[in-house]
């Protein structure tokens, strides 16, 4: 059914539904529940697809600073609209939507700089509030982008993934012509070697897995010493050793990923003599959806031969242990 409706449902709904529940770190369920019921400046989505990425492991594993428990994972959904609350008027019931995984506040100082990922209210999906490794999830509308016509589930749910990456390259400063070493070729490193791309740079992908290296023409060792920006998407304190080691006079190296609590040494007198610049990224804006969106159904960045695995969501814990051996390269679950 499509049209607007200021409060209404798709169809009659089947309860219970299925979603996936983590209550201790460690370990998770497969549980049954109510259809959840849409509150106000809120909708109702049936789960499309959902993509797993190594925060969700690591979230299960072993806890995220973000995470509130008992708590749904998933912070990358694509959906159909099957409810709206109160109060939600244009989004139309069967409407197809991405969600920006952030709440944010929107009158604090880095929501007022364009930075809404780093709001100090900020609720993420899948750390905060419910996600998508369910049948159902509730999204607030203003979180919501509709997805083009054509664009397949498939490709569309790599927004989130893809929005982080353009925040790193963003604040990497990444433009045409630049050189940039990229650390990991996992779903992340491909993303980011594939936007910067985009943008014009030359790129390099450092992976010293021979499985993983084969699928992105990536480099064992860095081929030059003296990239213009070097950007770190793997949890290693030797990669960022490296990447640091590489880094030309006045170059960028962005921390993208988090580490576990061990520390990296950085040189200062480093930094200030080579007058170079060390950058966080973490997560997105919602602007950044936007722009993710659109470089995927324009092609500009391609992700359809990015899918290695779709599962059902009950098999949630094999697609884990694909992840944990960097098995696969993106994997979907279908609920
Ligand atoms: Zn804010």
């Amino acid at each position: 059914m499509a049209g607007i409706a200021a409060v209404g449902r798709a169809d009659a709904t089947i309860s219970p539904v299925k979603r996936i529940l983590v209550r201790h770190i460690g370990d998770f369920e497969i549980s049954e529940c109510e259809i959840p019921e849409p509150g106000p400046g809120e909708v109702l989505l049936k789960v499309g697809v959902t993509g797993v990425c190594r925060t969700d492991l690591k979230i299960i594993r072993v806890g995220h600073r973000d995470l509130v428990l008992p708590r749904v994972p998933g912070e990358e959904v694509v959906g159909v609209v099957h409810a709206v609350g109160p109060g939600v008027s244009g989004v139309p019931l069967g409407g197809r939507y991405y969600v920006y995984p952030g709440i944010w506040c929107g009158k604090c100082p880095a929501c007022l700089k364009g930075a809404e990922n780093l709001c100090r209210e900020m609720k993420i999906m899948g750390f905060h509030r419910d996600g998508g490794f369910a049948d159902y999830v509730l999204a607030p509308v203003a979180s919501l982008t509709p997805i083009p016509e054509g664009l397949p589930d498939d490709r569309a749910i790599f927004t989130e993934p893809l929005s982080c990456c353009l925040n790193a390259l963003e604040l990497g400063r990444v433009s045409e012509g630049k050189s940039v070493g990229i650390w990991g070729g996992g779903p992340a490193g491909t993303l980011l070697n594939r936007a910067a791309q985009a943008l014009g740079a030359e790129t390099c992908v450092i992976e010293p897995d021979a499985r993983r290296r084969a699928l992105i023409d990536g480099y064992e060792v860095p081929p030059r010493s003296d990239f213009d920006v070097c950007i770190v998407a793997v949890g290693s304190p030797a990669a960022y050793a490296q990447a640091l080691s590489h880094l030309a006079p006045r170059g960028v190296l962005v921390v993208f990923s988090g580490l576990p609590p061990e520390e990296v040494s950085v040189s200062l007198n480093q930094l200030h003599y080579l007058e170079q610049t060390l950058v966080g990224a973490y997560g997105c804006s919602y602007r950044h959806g936007l722009q993710a969106l659109d470089s995927i159904a324009s092609g500009r960045v391609r992700v359809d031969d990015m899918v290695s695995h779709r599962l059902p969501l009950t098999e949630l814990g094999r697609a884990l242990e694909i992840v944990q051996a960097r098995e696969g390269m993106k994997i979907l679950l279908i609920p």
